[in-house]
């Protein structure tokens, strides 16, 4: 990465950003735009469309158009390939541009930001452009009078609503493969990041998809992704946030067309460490980047970190080392290891679940707003070093910054603790013995167990959650599930 030329795009001024509806940037029907705030220093970056109902109205019409007249549904999905190919090569093209636009926006760490979004955005656009046309249908063994075919065809108009944290990646984990199953899409990026998204649709009109099949309406979630929500047209519907807000997407749906709704939540991830881990400094240090990167703003983030009794203390001290060497800074500088807090309202959020955690009597390391006299939103990694399973910061996503954790005495108890949450998204096992790994896999309710190691993960394994994390999977191949209806034939012969 290089700093000067980083240095040249951070300070590209930004003109308005507007909706990409049927192929063409929209203002918002009645004009109205709300202002996108840097984290990174609190100034007003640019202002974006406020998309109204009519907007969004208007792209789901655009979509279903589209999706109806077979020019992206029908076509031979070799065709699709190539138009997805050639979106990829140029979102990788200008990945430096995307990485500082969306890090100017959301505040991530510019190193991760440039990996994690726009050009794992183009990876996944080409591991599903690559697998669509080698998905077959099926020939059911039947009765040799009759003939059972089953066969994929796409979904319909899927809509998406994605949120704040890595928005061009988790954004590229659903329309990567609805796009290539031959969906078409209304895609509502989170209030704080939404530039980068918008910037993709142009792109994609630009390697040649069609209009229509790709529409972003940027604005607020209780207008837009509402309007999505309770669309009749919608057949598909993806989230990535909140569970207050996939309860209300859940409603929607129930009282509008029970389109099926795909639900990615948040977590409270369990990282359970064990005194006989194949190398305690290596966990330490690889659980703090676990909880602490990105600002804690990382779904399947280590946010309880369990830890047998007899190595608590070392393991805390240890950890607290990894914690404080961690650079927080500016996230456009490459040197900088942990970027600013998305708003000021996450900030606070953080903050307040810290005073609490004090307010209680437990030992809090770090845990301070720092930084402050930029402007933007930064603050040290919190450690809470004895939280107790009652408390807030052991129970309740922060989605921030900050570790609660508890110490264990058995194996059994590591697992009462573990799965002593309403989430089951992510876990962690630290252990040198492979039958105890083993059976934590099995006995922790989660959709994603790491052994030894914290995220990480590649395309070619799901995530998705279990109990209140969700349902449904992101990821590999399996994610075309959601996007893809079986039809059966049956033929007499
Ligand atoms: P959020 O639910 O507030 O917002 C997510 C999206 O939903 C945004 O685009 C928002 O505009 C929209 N939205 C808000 N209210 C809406 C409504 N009434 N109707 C329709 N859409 C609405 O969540 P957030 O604060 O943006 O994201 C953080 C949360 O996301 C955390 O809880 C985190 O754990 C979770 N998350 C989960 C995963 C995962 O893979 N499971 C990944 C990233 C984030």
């Amino acid at each position: 990465m290089n700093q000067d030329r980083i240095d040249v795009l951070r300070a590209v001024p930004l003109a308005a950003f507007q909706h990409v509806i049927n192929g063409r940037r929209v203002c918002a029907s009645d004009g109205g735009a709300m202002s996108v705030i840097s984290p990174v220093d609190g100034t007003v970056l640019t202002t974006m469309a406020r998309g109204t109902r009519e907007d969004t109205d208007a792209a789901i019409a655009a979509a279903r158009q589209a999706f109806d007249s077979g020019i992206w549904s029908d076509v031979a999905p070799a065709v699709r390939k190539k138009i997805l190919l050639n979106w990829a090569d140029l979102i990788e093209a200008n990945a430096l541009e995307l990485a500082v636009l969306g890090v100017r926006e959301n505040g991530t760490e510019i190193g991760m930001a440039l990996k994690a979004e726009p050009l794992s955005a183009a990876a996944t656009i080409r591991y599903y452009a690559e697998a669509v046309d080698k998905l077959f249908g099926e020939v059911a063994p039947t009765d040799p009078a009759f003939l059972g075919l089953v066969h994929r065809e796409p979904a319909g108009v899927v809509g998406a609503i994605v949120p704040w944290n890595f928005p061009l990646m988790i954004g590229a984990w659903k329309f990567g493969p609805a796009l290539a199953a031959g969906c078409t899409m209304v895609l509502k990026p989170a209030e704080t990041a939404s530039l980068g998204l918008v910037r993709l649709a142009e792109l994609a009109l630009e390697a040649g998809m069609p209009a229509g099949v790709f529409n972003v309406v940027t604005g607020e979630g209780a207008v837009v992704g509402a309007r999505i929500a309770e669309s009749m047209d919608v057949d598909v519907l993806v989230f990535t946030g909140s569970g207050s807000t996939g309860r209300r997407l859940l409603e929607a749906a129930a009282r509008s067309n029970l389109k099926r709704v795909y639900l990615e939540l948040g977590g409270k991830s369990p990282n359970i460490v064990f005194a006989d881990a194949p190398d305690l400094d290596e966990a330490a240090r690889v659980s703090a980047h676990g909880i602490f990167r990105n600002s804690g703003q990382v779904c399947i983030a280590g946010s309880r970190l369990l830890v047998e009794r007899r190595i608590h203390e070392e393991f805390v001290e240890k950890l607290a080392f990894h914690a404080a060497s961690i650079k927080v800074g500016n996230p456009l500088d490459t040197a900088t290891q942990s970027g600013a807090v998305n708003s000021e309202r996450q900030l606070r959020q953080n903050l307040q679940f810290v005073e609490e955690a004090r307010g209680q009597g437990r030992k809090v390391i770090g845990g301070q707003r720092i930084l402050e006299e930029t402007g933007g939103f930064y603050m040290s990694p919190a450690i809470v070093a004895d939280a107790a399973r009652e408390d807030r910061v052991f129970q309740e996503e922060v989605f921030g910054p900050v570790l609660a954790v508890t110490a264990f005495d058995t194996e059994a108890e590591a697992v009462a603790l573990a799965n002593d949450s309403k989430y089951g998204l992510a876990a962690a096992i630290w252990t040198s013995n492979l039958s105890r790994a083993h059976r934590m896999v099995r006995k922790i309710r989660a959709g994603l167990v790491h052994v030894n190691t914290y995220g990480g993960s590649d395309l070619t394994i799901p995530l998705g959650g279990v109990k209140q994390s969700g349902n449904g999977h992101d990821k590999s191949l399996h994610a075309f599930d959601k996007y893809l209806d079986l039809k059966t034939a049956w033929i007499k012969l």
